[in-house]
C-alpha cells in the first residue's frame, strides 16, 4: 500500500483537535488515605461499611483530595471502602498502567503477542495474533457486529450483550452507567435540578429495564466502581457483569478477589479523551461545536471521517469537521487522566466494543454502522454467544478489514496537537478553519487516509505518542516509561527510532521538562 501523504503543511495546524491541559506535575505519590490493608480487609459480602473501616473519599473533594490528584480519572474506587487498595489498584499511581502486562496474563491466561505491530499497513489476515500488539489479547479476530437497540450510542451491541447475559441467568446484576441527575443516588429523579443525558450515574441494574438505562455514552468521567460497596453488601449478587472503560476495569481487576464473587464478567468499551465533567462536555458542544440547544443533544462522537457527529433528539445529526473546531477548546475538554492513559483498547476486559476500526455505513450514521467486537477469552465468548442466541447482536464480519499505512499521519497529528503545543509553546489556533475548508480537509483525509483497522492503528498510535509526551513532561522519563505497558513502549520506541518529526517533538518536550524541573521559564 502507498502510505498516505501527510496533509499539506499549511493545513497541519488544523489537523489536531485535541487540546490539552498542561496540569500541575504530580511529584511524589500522595499518601494512601487509609491504613486498612489488602484482600478482604473490609470484610466479605454483607460487612461493608461497618465499624472503623477505611473511609471513602467525599466526591466533593475531587480531584485534589484523591490520591492521583489531577490525574485521577474518578473511576469510583476511592468512593468505596476499597479505597484501602488504591496504591495497588489505581491506574495512575506508581507504575499505573504499566501493571497491565502482568494483569493481562493473569486475567486472560496469557499476555498479548506483540511481535507484529503491523508497521506499514497491509493485510495481516494470515498472520497469527497479527493485531494483538495494539489491540490486546485476542481469543477471536477483531470482528464487526451490530445490535438492535434504537436509543443506544451506536447500535447497542454493549446493551444487547448486557441484557442477554442477564436474561440468560448468567449473572445476578449488571453495573452500567445511566443518565443521572448528579445527586449520586442513581435514581435519575432529577433531585438536583433535572435529569441530563450528559451526567453519568453508575447503577447496579437487576432487571433488563434497568440495563436499558445504560444506553448511550455519557461523555464524562464516570465513577463506575462506586457501586462496589453495594455489590459487596448484597448477598444476592454472586455473579456480576461490569460494563466500563479501561481505567476502571484495571482497578476492578486489582480488587476482584475482594469482591468474593462466584463469577465476574467484564464488558468493556474502547475509550479515549473523555471530558472531566458533564459541564465540560456541554461547554465543548456549545463553545467548540457551536451547538445552540445543548439540551436537545443525545450524544456525540469523534468519528472516522474526521468529523465530530452530534446526535440530536429526534434522530438528526450535526456534523462538524475536526479542523473547524477551535484549538483552544481542547484543554478544558479532555481530562488530564486521559492524557496519561495507555489503555484505549481496554486490555483487561473479557470482551470490548468500540468503533474506531469499523467502516461507517453509507450516510455515516452511527446508529446504522457496525461496531468492532474484540473477544479476549472464553468468558467474553460466552457473553457474545448469549447475545447472538438471543438475537440481540449479529456478527456482520468475522474479521475487521482495513487498508493504508498510518505512521506518517500519526506523527504529523502529534506534532500539531494542541496538547503537545501547550508544552512546547506552539501557537494554538483560537479559531478553526473556515467550514468549507474544514469540510474539504476532512473529505481529502477521509479519502486518502487509513481505513478500517488501519484507521484504528492510526488513532491508537496517535494517542500513545501524545500521552507519552504528556507523561514525559509531567513525570519525567523514568516514571513515564514505567507507567506504560510494553506495547506502548514498543510503539514509542519505533517512532523515536524511525520518525525524525517525532524525535524533534520529543526532544522539545524533554527540554521543556528539564527547564521546568530546574525552575527556569
Ligand atoms: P450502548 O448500548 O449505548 O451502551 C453504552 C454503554 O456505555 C453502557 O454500558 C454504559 O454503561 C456505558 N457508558 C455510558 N457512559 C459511560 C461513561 N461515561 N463511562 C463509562 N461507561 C459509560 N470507542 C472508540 O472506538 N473510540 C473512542 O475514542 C471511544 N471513546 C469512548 C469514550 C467513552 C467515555 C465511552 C463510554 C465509550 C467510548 N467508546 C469509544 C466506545 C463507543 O463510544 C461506544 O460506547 C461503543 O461503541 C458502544 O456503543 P453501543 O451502541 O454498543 O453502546
Ligand atoms: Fe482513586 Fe480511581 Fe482516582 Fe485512582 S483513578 S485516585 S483509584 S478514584
Ligand atoms: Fe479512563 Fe483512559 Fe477513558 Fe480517560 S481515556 S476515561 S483514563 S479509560
Amino acid at each position: 500500500m502507498t502510505p498516505p501523504p501527510p496533509p499539506p503543511p499549511m493545513l497541519l495546524p488544523l489537523l489536531l483537535l485535541p487540546l490539552l491541559s498542561p496540569g500541575p506535575a504530580l511529584g511524589l505519590l500522595p499518601p494512601v488515605p487509609s491504613s486498612s490493608s489488602s484482600k478482604g480487609s473490609v470484610g466479605g459480602k454483607g460487612s461493608v461499611g461497618g465499624g472503623g473501616g477505611p473511609r471513602p473519599i467525599d466526591p466533593a473533594g475531587w480531584p485534589q483530595r484523591f490520591p492521583a490528584k489531577e490525574h485521577c480519572s474518578r473511576c469510583g474506587l476511592c468512593e468505596t471502602a476499597l479505597v484501602s487498595r488504591v496504591s495497588d489498584a489505581c491506574a495512575f499511581l506508581g507504575p499505573g498502567m504499566g501493571r497491565i502486562d502482568a494483569l493481562e496474563a493473569e486475567v486472560h491466561g496469557r499476555g498479548r503477542d506483540g511481535t507484529d505491530l503491523a508497521w506499514g499497513g497491509g493485510d495481516r489476515a494470515a498472520v497469527p495474533h497479527a493485531e494483538e500488539g495494539r489491540f490486546g489479547v485476542l481469543h477471536r479476530p477483531v470482528a464487526l457486529a451490530r445490535g438492535t437497540e434504537r436509543e443506544a450510542q451506536w447500535t447497542g451491541v454493549v446493551t444487547g450483550i448486557a441484557a442477554a447475559v442477564l436474561e440468560a441467568g448468567m449473572v445476578d446484576a449488571v453495573v452500567c452507567v445511566a443518565a443521572g441527575d448528579g445527586d449520586g443516588d442513581g435514581d435519575g429523579d432529577g433531585a438536583d435540578g433535572g435529569g441530563d443525558w450528559s451526567s453519568p450515574e453508575p447503577i447496579l441494574a437487576r432487571t433488563v429495564a434497568e440495563v436499558m438505562r445504560g444506553r448511550g455514552v455519557k461523555p464524562s468521567l464516570a465513577p463506575s466502581l462506586r457501586v462496589l460497596d453495594e455489590v459487596r453488601a448484597d448477598p444476592a449478587v454472586r455473579r456480576l457483569l461490569f460494563c466500563g472503560v479501561g481505567c476502571a476495569v484495571q482497578a476492578l481487576r486489582s480488587v476482584e478477589a475482594d469482591l468474593d464473587l462466584d463469577e465476574l464478567y467484564v464488558l468493556g468499551t474502547n475509550c479515549a479523551d473523555n471530558s472531566p465533567t458533564p459541564e465540560a462536555a456541554r461547554n465543548f458542544l456549545r463553545d467548540g461545536a457551536g451547538i445552540g440547544d445543548v439540551g436537545g443533544v443525545r450524544g456525540y462522537e469523534f468519528m472516522q471521517d474526521f468529523r465530530v457527529h452530534v446526535k440530536e433528539e429526534g434522530g438528526g445529526y450535526t456534523k462538524l469537521p475536526y479542523f473547524s473546531l477551535p484549538g483552544t477548546i481542547a484543554e478544558a475538554s479532555i481530562a488530564p487522566s486521559c492524557l496519561a492513559c495507555f489503555d484505549y483498547v481496554n486490555a483487561l476486559a473479557d470482551v470490548v466494543v468500540g468503533y474506531m476500526g469499523a467502516p461507517l455505513a453509507p450516510g455515516g450514521r452511527m446508529d446504522r454502522s457496525s461496531q468492532t467486537l474484540t473477544v479476549r477469552n472464553g468468558r467474553g465468548a460466552r457473553m457474545v454467544d448469549a447475545a447472538i442466541r438471543a438475537g440481540r447482536v449479529t456478527v456482520v464480519a468475522e474479521r475487521a478489514g482495513g487498508s493504508g499505512s498510518h505512521e506518517a499521519l500519526a506523527s504529523a497529528t502529534v506534532a500539531k496537537d494542541a496538547a503537545v503545543m501547550a508544552i512546547t509553546g506552539g501557537d494554538i489556533p483560537e479559531r478553526g478553519m473556515p467550514r468549507p475548508l474544514g469540510e474539504l480537509m476532512a473529505t481529502v483525509l477521509g479519502g486518502i487516509g487509513p481505513k478500517g483497522i488501519a484507521f484504528a492503528r492510526y488513532s491508537l498510535d496517535y494517542h500513545v505518542l501524545r500521552n507519552h509526551l504528556h507523561t514525559l513532561h509531567e513525570w519525567g522519563e523514568d516514571r513515564a516509561r514505567s507507567a506504560m505497558p510494553d506495547y506502548a513502549r514498543s510503539i514509542v520506541d519505533r517512532y523515536v527510532r524511525e520518525d525524525a518529526q517525532f524525535q524533534a517533538v520529543r526532544e522539545a518536550v524533554l527540554a521543556k521538562g528539564r527547564k521546568k524541573r530546574e525552575g527556569r521559564p
